[in-house]
């Protein structure tokens, strides 16, 4: 029973469950390392995406029991995440990471140092954060700080126009008497 659904896994492949693709490749393969060594591992597949997913032999369970949480797709939210069986093709997500090459922003990234993402398939905006919060924790960071800054300004620069644009009237209001 338990060889049935067992599967030689590809290593092109290989990645622990609840985590995305094409991903960055580095990180991946040290995720890739700490999961393998040997042990059995189970092909198991989203149901909404039908991507397929290896899991170690021992969380097959708990992988089974986690359900849809991306508010993306409320359609999905509190059913299966992982199914034993394949049901579909694989549904791609259109959102990319900040980081990806195709991003228009991406010229100030590389004047920041901000290194290059390839994920492209990521299901939501939602999953946009997830991804930069999990995989670029520091780059986050610093684009939340640049992010943070240009509001203060903008704010500022809307202070200093109220405060103008109430000088000229009281001027106004000064010359009519
Ligand atoms: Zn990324």
């Amino acid at each position: 029973m338990v060889n049935a659904v067992l599967e030689l896994p590809e290593v092109q492949e290989e990645r622990p469950a609840g985590e995305h693709a094409d991903g960055d490749e580095e990180q991946s393969l040290t995720k890739r390392a700490s999961v393998s060594g040997g042990r059995p591992r189970v092909a198991l597949f989203n149901t909404r995406t039908h991507e397929k997913i290896l899991v170690a032999f021992s969380n097959v369970r708990e992988a089974l029991k986690k359900k849809h949480q991306d508010e993306a797709y409320p359609e999905w939210l509190g059913k299966g995440l992982f199914s034993r069986t394949q049901n579909g093709v694989r549904v791609l997500g259109q959102s990319t990471c900040f980081l990806h090459p195709s991003r228009p922003e991406r010229v100030e990234y590389d004047r920041l140092g901000l290194p290059p993402c390839q994920a492209a398939h990521l299901a939501s905006d939602d999953q946009v954060m997830a991804h930069m919060q999990a995989r670029h924790p520091s780059a986050w960071k610093r684009l939340s700080a640049i992010r943070e800054e240009a509001r203060r300004k903008e704010e500022r620069e809307l202070q200093l126009d109220s405060i103008r644009a109430f000088k000229k009237v009281a001027v106004a209001l000064g010359r009519k008497k």
